[in-house]
């Protein structure tokens, strides 16, 4: 079983030291795609993913990954492929982190975590810690992201 951060490491101060630029990229990309998010498609939503998670890569410097529905929440370096079992803004964040920084656990829930309440605060608030994860409450039972 992997070792996964608690709560208070996730959201213990200092912030991540994000690359310049990142939270501007975030922001500019709520603007464009997350209007009537909850409304779209999935395959819009997952569209929209595919294009925040390339801007990011961008932004780093490090090569693009294809972002895809598949069955479990997980970042494959072999493939330089995220899956989703939904499209979601934060779960999609995490795998990304993995991209960029490793396998550290800690690293890639704090990046994800503070990017999403800092930038999806009305979302976040919605949320709820269900052990290392953040998750709607209804759907608490969901599958365990790696
Ligand atoms: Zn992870």
């Amino acid at each position: 079983m992997k070792e996964y951060p608690t709560k208070t490491q996730v959201l213990t101060e200092p912030r991540p030291n994000f690359k310049r630029g990142l939270m501007d990229l975030v922001s500019e990309w709520k603007k464009e795609f997350y209007g009537g998010w909850e409304q779209e498609f999935e395959e819009t939503q997952m569209l929209g993913l595919a294009v925040l998670s390339l801007r990011i890569c961008a932004l780093y410097n490090v090569g693009l990954v294809d972002v895809t529905i598949g069955e479990v929440d997980s970042f494959s370096p072999k493939e330089q492929h995220i899956y989703l079992t939904k499209p979601s803004v934060i779960t999609m964040l995490h795998e990304l982190a993995h991209h960029l920084f490793g396998p550290d656990e800690l690293q890639a829930c704090r990046w994800s975590v503070w990017i999403y309440q800092l930038r999806f605060r009305n979302d976040y608030n919605k949320l709820v810690w269900d052990q290392h994860r953040i998750v709607r409450p209804s759907s608490r039972k969901a599958k365990q992201s790696k």
